[in-house]
């Protein structure tokens, strides 16, 4: 890639959430290995992102690359409207396998904010068919479950700023963030008003849906396991689904293979998506209960109402079946321990710092949430020259490593957010 390149990029190319008028720099990678990101130049970056809590493998690792070249001779994509496919048995018998037991039918969609939408369809549908009118779903502010329009209106309302669509959005129920932390001592206080909002709309609420123990994208807060059980006592109680969203949480991130394990519960209705493919490529899964599927299907379509073009993209899932073949070698428990030790390590001492408010690490995820909003062209910069790949965003410098890590690639991220702190250009005032 030349400045040419760069240029028109510049000029006609989106990115995610960026402006056409002022558009911050990008950098140009042209390859990846492992856990480092080259650029066009041949400089190395220690990638701390997995590109979105997606690639925990690391990159252009051997046994996914074999899965996708060996699927493609085979066929890259066939429709799934009357035709099935190995992979996607294969895929399917996985994580019907490594979810709760109660979780038996699968929706493969196209993204994690896809599998979203199919979520909140199946909860709507679920109740049509049961002849009640419930079009309402109950979260929590500072959630984060997509970009598209339904997933949207259930995003933190000032985050995803709901009032450009006023009028357009559906206005759902917000109960305050949990504001007990992970590892805290509970304080059953936190959940009164969750309770009150649900027990006062319970006739209208299709579902809750939540990101369970890590409100990711909307804030990197990690929760109280205890408050998941008291939301799902309360969706018992009054017969309403629970939805949990663990698009970024699931696959081990957390320090259990999904975070609802934390609170071992089970939710109504399963959202996954990111490290599905070991991050290779988009594709996501909704699961739900038999009893659930039986109702929608016994509904008046008949049917459950969606079916993407690209449904079961064989490539999609065979990359999918590899990465489960990963995690099944188990060694992705004594990684992310690890990686959370050194995190704890490195990280924590950072809460004596001047411009810092807090720092947390729960699993594979190392938080440090600055007392300044950052800078985030200057920071992204001061980063890259340190060889390492860290994306901040509002007050959240934060790591999501590849698994696959070395202590020495750890410590230079870690070291790198450390003295990032120190330079009062990286932030605004
Ligand atoms: C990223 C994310 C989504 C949306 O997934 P996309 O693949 O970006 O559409 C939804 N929910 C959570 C919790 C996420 O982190």
């Amino acid at each position: 890639m030349d400045s040419a390149d760069l240029e028109f990029d510049r000029r006609h190319i989106w990115h995610p959430y960026t402006s056409m008028s002022h558009p911050l720099p990008c950098y140009p990678v042209t390859a990846a290995r492992g856990c480092e990101l080259i650029l066009a130049d041949g400089k190395r970056l220690i990638d701390g992102m997995s590109s979105w809590w997606a690639a925990i493998h690391g990159y252009n690792h051997p046994q996914l690359n074999q899965a996708v070249e060996r699927q493609m001779a085979d066929m890259s994509h066939v429709m799934f409207g009357g035709i099935t496919h190995p992979s996607a048995v294969a895929l399917c018998r996985h994580l019907v396998a490594i979810t709760p037991e109660a979780l038996e039918c699968v929706f493969l969609a196209d993204s994690g904010s896809v599998a979203v939408e199919v979520a909140m369809k199946m909860a709507l549908q679920y109740w049509q068919a049961r002849g009640e009118k419930r079009q309402r779903f109950l979260t929590l502010s500072r959630g984060y479950h997509g970009d598209t329009f339904a997933a949207m209106s259930v995003c933190d309302p000032h985050n995803s700023m709901h009032s450009l669509y006023q009028g357009y959005l559906p206005q759902h129920l917000f109960a305050p963030a949990p504001g007990c932390a992970f590892g805290e001592t509970w304080n059953d206080g936190d959940i009164a008003a969750f309770g009150d909002l649900l027990t006062q709309h319970q006739r209208e609420i299709a579902a809750v849906i939540l990101e369970p123990v890590v409100q990711g994208a909307g804030g990197m807060r990690f929760y109280h396991p205890r408050y998941l059980q008291r939301v799902r006592e309360y969706c018992d109680r009054c017969g309403i689904l629970l939805i949990a969203d663990e698009i970024a949480t699931g696959f081990g991130r957390t320090g259990k293979l999904f975070a609802c394990e934390h609170a071992e519960i089970t939710p109504d209705i399963l959202c996954l998506g990111k490290a599905l493919t070991g991050g290779y490529m988009t594709l996501s899964a909704t699961l739900t209960t038999r009893r659930v599927a039986e109702t929608i299907s016994n509904g008046e379509a008949g049917c459950f109402m969606h079916g993407p073009t690209f449904m079961g993209n064989p490539l999609a899932c065979a990359a999918a079946v590899a990465s489960m073949e990963l995690l099944a070698e188990n060694r992705w428990q004594d990684q992310v321990a690890e990686i959370e030790r050194q995190l704890r390590r490195q990280l924590l001492p950072l809460n004596e710092h001047p411009q810092v408010r807090e720092a947390r690490v729960l699993g594979a995820i190392g938080v440090v949430e600055t007392r300044s909003p950052v800078n985030m062209a200057q920071l992204q910069r001061f980063f890259v020259d340190r060889g390492v790949w860290i994306r901040p965003f509002g007050h959240l410098i934060y790591l999501m490593p590849p698994y696959i890590i070395s202590p020495e690639q750890l410590t230079a991220l870690t070291q790198a957010v450390a003295d990032a702190l120190n330079h009062p250009g990286h932030f605004r005032t």
